[in-house]
C-alpha cells in the first residue's frame, strides 16, 4: 500500500492512489458541476472497481475518493 500526502506542494488537494489496487487515480468531470475520481484501472482498463461518489466540485470529488477504503 502506497501512502502519500493528500495535498501537493502547492497545498491543493490531490487524489491518493487507488485504495484497492494502488494504481493512479483519474479525475473526471461531466458538465460544469459533476466531478468524480476513479481508478485508472477501472473496469475494462484493469478490472478494478474503485470509483468515488460524484461531488459538485473538484475538491469534494477528491475528498470522496480519499475516503474510499
Ligand atoms: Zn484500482
Amino acid at each position: 500500500m502506497i501512502t502519500t500526502s493528500s495535498t501537493d506542494q502547492t497545498g491543493r488537494a490531490t487524489p491518493k492512489p487507488c485504495p484497492k489496487c494502488g494504481a493512479i487515480a483519474e479525475q473526471h468531470k461531466a458538465g460544469s458541476n459533476r466531478f468524480w475520481v476513479q481508478c485508472s484501472k477501472l473496469g475494462k482498463n484493469g478490472n478494478c472497481s474503485a470509483i468515488a461518489p460524484q461531488g459538485s466540485n473538484k475538491k469534494e470529488a477528491i475528498d470522496n475518493w480519499n475516503k474510499l477504503k
